[in-house]
């Protein structure tokens, strides 16, 4: 039988080591990854570690898709880890189930000790006891086969029984300071012995959990209230895995809250909501998603909301997590991201735009030089009008679309004023004689304000709506004079003049 390692870390004693141990089941949620996020946050503010290590013992619902859509999830946000899957460390193999043998031996060391024994008693048998005396069948288990003689066991044994093993609990009460929401007591009594290890020998999540916690000698437990419950019984295991000699100490909790979605329900990991990668399809930066995130249950200062990755390092603590219920707020959420979009450096942008451009169909799977160009001269012009990325095929398209495939949208056929058909008659005029080496928004501006406004009189609000719609075939668009420059004087022409000749004859 393989023992359990010895640690091999240099850590010192008073090191952080967090964890984030999902279950690769689905696909990554919100709930989920502001985990890992404030677990990461704890460890890079302390300067410690985290460990990321995979709970995969349900053959029946994880999967390796969903494994990599964490590895993906974790890369996409910037949430690095210092040991486990795929970077390995000390305390390995990462993935739960890899680490049979390991469990194995401390099973045996915990039936040597006494800690855990074997149970017969079926949920019919327990449930008939309870009656029997008159107390509420739902108590749970009740603790008859604590102390069955060899014999009792072995004519169990041969009714063709087979024993699950259970913790003996301890008799006093379990109490422990919450990291997030203070003291928390749990009455003795009130946790009945449960089982670690099924019938067929295998060990259950509230075993395995500790024990990976204890050896890869884990500091602060950081994760979701909804599992609060199991964790008096937790803090039992530790109990006695410390008096194996397999666990130094029993890690500080805290219990990170709850996130509401929409009608203030509990966001269910199946709410759209909820799917991390809806958000980068809409085009959710990964900054952005970042500090949303950290809002849950977090604040970084009473009237700042927006902040960065190392602003979030530097103030972020467990104890200064929220123990209130937090709530998805994606109004909220996309004007933090549009804040991120614009602290971006341009050419940074820029690379960003290209998947979703592509994506909206406006570039090709190959990027030429050109639309590269045109993508960077076109950045500047939307990066204070783009709340998601995934806006921009709708703001840019117009720019990479030829001439006569241009479609004038229907709203932007409304509200041109009296007469556009005159207004694109003149500008056409004044873009004439624009020379083609000076064609900028410097010289377009005047020329077209001059012609249109002063001269013909056209209220300046209504001045520029048919221009606008000729060139980018939308009531909204990025600057004009700045668009009229990037698609080029010849460009500009054929728009203005495409639209003039549809409104003269519809006339
Ligand atoms: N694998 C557990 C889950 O996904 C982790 C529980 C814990 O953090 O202790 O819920």
């Amino acid at each position: 039988m393989t023992t359990v390692p010895a640690s091999t870390s240099t850590g010192t004693a008073d090191e952080v080591r967090v964890r984030f141990c999902p279950s690769p089941t689905g696909t990554p949620h919100v709930g989920m990854v502001r985990t890992a996020l404030f677990n990461w946050a704890h460890a890079r503010h302390h300067g410690g570690k985290l460990i990321f290590r995979i709970e995969d013992t349900d053959a029946a619902r994880d999967s390796e898709e969903s494994y990599h859509q964490l590895l993906d999830a974790m890369r996409w946000l910037g949430i690095d880890w210092d040991e486990g899957v795929e970077v390995g460390g000390p305390d390995g193999p990462y993935r739960q189930s890899q680490r049979g043998d390991i469990y194995q031996d401390v099973i045996e060391k915990l039936k040597a000790s006494g800690h855990i024994y074997e149970s017969f008693s079926t949920a019919e048998e327990i449930v008939d006891r309870h009656k029997a005396a008159g107390h509420d069948p739902q108590l749970g288990y009740d603790g008859y086969d604590r102390d069955l003689t060899d014999e009792q066991k072995a004519a169990l044994r041969a009714e063709g029984r087979e024993p699950t093993w259970r913790l003996r609990m301890p008799e006093d009460d379990i109490t422990f300071t919450d990291m997030v929401r203070g003291e928390i007591t749990f009455k003795a009594g009130t946790t009945p012995d449960f089982v670690v290890v099924r019938a067929n020998g295998k060990p259950l999540y509230t075993l395995v959990n500790p024990i990976d916690d204890a050896l890869m000698r884990i500091t602060h437990v950081l994760r979701g209230e909804d599992i609060l419950s199991s964790t008096p019984r937790q803090i039992a295991l530790y109990r006695a895995l410390i008096e194996i000699g397999v666990a130094e100490r029993i890690p500080e909790f805290g219990h990170l809250p709850y996130v509401m979605g929409e009608g203030n329900k509990k966001l269910s990991k199946r709410d759209p909501q909820a799917d991390l990668f809806l958000y980068r399809e809409q085009g959710f930066i990964p900054e952005g998603m970042v500090n949303y995130l950290s809002l849950l249950g977090w604040g970084y200062s009473a009237d700042e909301d927006i902040f960065s990755r190392a602003q979030l390092v530097e103030r972020f603590d467990a104890s200064s997590v929220n123990p209130n219920p937090a709530r998805v707020d994606l109004k909220k959420a996309t004007a933090i991201n549009a804040d991120h979009i614009r602290l971006l450096p341009e050419a940074e942008l820029a690379e960003r735009l290209i998947p979703y451009l592509q994506a909206g169909g406006v570039l090709g799977e190959d990027v030429t030089e050109e639309q590269r160009a045109l993508v960077a001269a076109a950045t500047p012009l939307v990066q204070t009008r783009m709340n998601l990325l995934g806006e921009a095929p709708e703001l840019m398209g117009f720019l990479f679309t030829a001439d006569e495939d241009l479609v004038v949208q229907d709203d932007a056929l409304k509200k041109l004023g009296d007469d556009p058909a005159a207004v694109l008659d003149r500008a056409i005029l004044e873009v004439e004689a624009i020379d083609e080496g000076a064609f900028t928004a410097e010289a377009l501006e005047p020329a077209l304000r001059g012609a249109i406004v002063d001269d013909m009189g056209v209220k300046p609000r209504l001045a520029f709506g048919p221009l606008r719609s000729a060139i980018s075939g939308r009531r909204i668009s990025p600057p004009l004079f700045e668009s009229m420059e990037l698609l080029g004087k010849p460009s500009s022409l054929a728009r203005l003049r495409s639209l003039h000749s549809r409104l003269a004859a519809e006339g």
